[in-house]
């Protein structure tokens, strides 16, 4: 069962004074997680999880993060200004950007952030951005056929992201070339993943690859940032990663491929998903119900606060709160009020019998889901409140106004 840090009664409080939606995080939850994370890779030299920004890019959340002593993942412009207002500086910043404006390379260097190249041709376009190389460069791999994806991320085949081998190994020949002195390596190919082995058979390629590009090259990668994508068990029966037995079967790696190379890399994450998902609830209260040819329960959120059941046909686990003990009575599909028949949080989801003024609990919301937010229908962006540990609340987000909204244009 998915139960939620707090009560019925506890919501019906925080309603007086913030009204649904909203998203609410756990800071407590959050910080636990992350401490975890970095106790399991203590042993790899300089680990770090530069965590992705554009899952929750909110400062009270990234300020945590940095104090847990992560980095932060940036890939725009404005994610690249968040870092730099939440007091993320040099290399605490890693700039993992796809089709990349000269705008934006340039913050990052001029930041002093790790940038990560997406493509061999950037690595003329940086130069004519920046008019000389940085000292460090890290490349993102793509295995291409080497290694299947998942369904959020796609076939590396068919992946937009990275450079092929070959690719690969020319751009570290051409850098090294023209006079930059440090290197990375990167890779994400996998996206919510929950097998762990998936995780080890990608560190194993990336190791292989190092200990290649030293032989090869002459070339002893200072990092390799293995990406993001640890999963979260978003369904009740799904078990949690273990993230354990991959930081053990890494260990192993790192010690007979490269410790035996006499190689050191440091290790990063960019896990985004793992740190806050979990830790995040989208509050809403029941508008409606209507019975046709299926029963409805219409909710003051929309899929503007929460997309991925509409993108991905994702599951999110929806509680009925002060209903948790009651039976799942009824087959319910769960929406949102956008003109747009995938705006369901749920479809055919047995459920308690739900009254209208029932507040519905939407769970793992604390990663790519305000982020993902949008305003079609002209709906506004909820507000995010953060549980501390006391268990009081505090707005660390306000909710958008129609002011905002109309804020751009001309009547
Ligand atoms: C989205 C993304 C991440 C984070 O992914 P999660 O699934 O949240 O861990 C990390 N790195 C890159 C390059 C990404 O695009």
């Amino acid at each position: 069962m998915k139960a939620a840090p707090f009560t019925l009664q506890a919501i019906q409080q925080i309603i007086t004074e913030y009204p649904t939606p909203f998203h609410l995080y756990n800071q407590q939850g959050i910080a636990r997680t992350a401490q975890k994370l970095n106790k399991t890779f203590r042993w790899a030299n300089g680990f770090r999880n530069y965590y992705a920004v554009k899952a929750l890019p909110n400062p009270t959340i990234l300020k945590l993060l940095i104090d847990e002593g992560m980095g932060l993942d940036c890939s725009s412009l404005a994610e690249l200004i968040l870092a730099e207002r939440v007091g993320a500086r040099g290399e605490q910043i890693m700039f993992t950007s796809n089709d990349t404006t000269s705008d934006e390379y340039r913050k990052a260097a001029a930041l002093g952030a790790i940038i990560n190249l997406d493509d061999i041709s950037h690595i003329e376009f940086l130069e004519q951005s920046l008019d000389q190389l940085p000292e460090l460069l890290c490349f993102r791999f793509n295995p291409g056929s080497e290694r299947v994806g998942n369904d959020i991320i796609g076939n590396p085949t068919e992946a937009k992201y990275g450079l092929t081998r070959n690719q690969l190994f020319e751009a570290y020949k051409i850098c090294k070339q023209k006079g930059v002195k440090r290197f990375g390596l990167h890779t994400m190919i996998a996206s919510n993943e929950l097998e762990p082995s998936y995780f080890i058979e990608t560190a194993r390629m990336l190791f292989d690859i190092a200990v290649e590009l030293h032989d090869q090259q002459g070339i002893s990668l200072e990092f390799i940032n293995m990406g993001g994508g640890f999963g979260i068990p978003y369904k009740p029966d799904q078990e949690a990663l273990d993230i354990v037995g991959i930081s053990d079967g890494i260990k192993k790696l790192y010690d007979d491929v490269l410790t035996t190379n006499n190689l050191s890399p440091k290790l990063f994450y960019e896990c985004g998903r793992y740190i806050t998902g979990p830790h995040g609830y989208l509050i809403s209260t029941v508008l409606h119900q209507k019975h046709t040819y299926r029963d409805y329960i219409g909710l003051d959120a929309s899929m503007a606060n929460l997309m991925r059941p509409g993108m991905y046909g994702a599951y999110h686990h929806i509680t009925v709160l002060g209903k948790e003990n009651e039976s799942a009575t009824h087959a319910y599909d769960v929406t949102g009020s956008l003109c747009e028949n995938n705006d369901k949080f749920a479809i055919q989801r047995q459920l308690p019998q739900i009254e209208i003024g029932d507040i519905i609990v939407i769970h793992d919301t604390g990663a790519h889901g305000h982020s993902m937010g949008f305003n079609y229908n002209g709906k506004l962006r909820s507000a995010e409140l953060l549980l501390k540990p006391d268990n009081t609340v505090t707005v660390i987000r306000r909710a958008e106004t129609l002011d905002d909204c109309f804020a751009t244009l001309d009547f």
